[in-house]
């Protein structure tokens, strides 16, 4: 018996904004097609503007497209989708255990279950004796773990991070990636996980998506040759560096572009 894979198919994706002061449209997508199935990790790239955080807006299902598809294939309903933003997004009047288990609230799970479970992750992710602190008494990294563990407490089948690390320095962010694969390990959700770093994407994803400019398109998929648990000193090294040279020759034309808009 061969298992059945769900999917998300996204086909000729177009999205437009209307501009509050001019009213001209700003076309944000245009005919953006690619698939992901569950249990993958794919990260996007791509310069800034270009329509990633509205793709991402797109698939959580807080935005409808103007034209196109996004098709959820071989699940039994629709599929759980939590987002994780930059800004952690933590509630400030909330402790970070409830703020962990109010990612199961929407799940009509019992106070005492939410809490357990809550509290559960939160040792597994070695932050239980932080329980009970709020979020302005923590550094920015464990408060953005915390907002990671909030999005895997509820156990998503589509987890969507929008550069959920940028504001880490370099680090801290070594550190949480590989905490986040661990738990990405362990349930397996399918993962869009939106970054400007091209070796963030390539250390963490299955499958990296280029983006171009404005109007956001795919430009090309790259595949990550590297096995996991993922080594990258010798030859998986000098690959990274290939991998990541190829990527930014597919984007620097488009950067440059945004740096010298046209002048009519
Ligand atoms: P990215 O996440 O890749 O930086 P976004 O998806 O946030 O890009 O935005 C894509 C384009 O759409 C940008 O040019 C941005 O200015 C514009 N845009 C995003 N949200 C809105 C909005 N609510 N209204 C008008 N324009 C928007
Ligand atoms: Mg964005």
């Amino acid at each position: 018996m061969t298992a059945i894979v769900s999917t998300l198919q996204i086909e000729q994706l177009s999205v437009s904004y209307t501009m509050a002061r001019t009213q001209q449209r700003l076309v944000a997508l245009q005919g953006v097609s690619f698939s992901v199935d569950s249990g993958e990790f794919v990260a996007i790239v791509g310069p800034s503007g270009c329509g990633k955080s509205t793709l991402l807006r797109l698939v959580a299902g807080l935005l409808s497209a103007d034209d196109g598809e996004i098709a959820f294939r071989g699940w039994a309903s629709p599929p759980k989708r939590r987002l994780v933003f930059q800004d952690h997004a933590l509630f400030p009047w909330m402790t970070v255990i409830n703020n962990v288990a109010f990612g199961l609230e929407m799940d009509g799970i019992s106070v005492e279950l939410r809490r357990a479970r809550a509290f559960s992750l939160l040792d597994t992710m070695g932050l239980a004796d932080f329980a009970e602190y709020y979020p302005h008494e923590l550094s920015g990294g464990m408060r953005q773990r915390a907002a990671i563990i909030r999005a895997f407490v509820t156990e998503p089948d589509i987890l969507l991070m929008d550069e959920p690390l940028r504001a880490l320095d370099a680090q801290m962010r070594l550190v949480i990636q590989e905490e986040l694969i661990s738990l990405w390990s362990r349930q397996k959700p399918m993962v869009i996980y939106v970054t400007h770093d091209i070796e963030e994407a390539l250390l963490l994803a299955d499958r990296v998506l280029v983006m171009s400019g404005l109007p956001g398109r795919i430009q090309e998929q790259v595949h990550s040759p590297f096995d996991r648990p993922r080594d990258l000193t010798g030859r998986g090294y000098s690959q990274l560096g290939e991998l990541k040279w190829h990527i930014w020759n597919l984007l620097e034309r488009e950067v440059r572009q945004q740096l010298r808009p046209a002048v009519r």
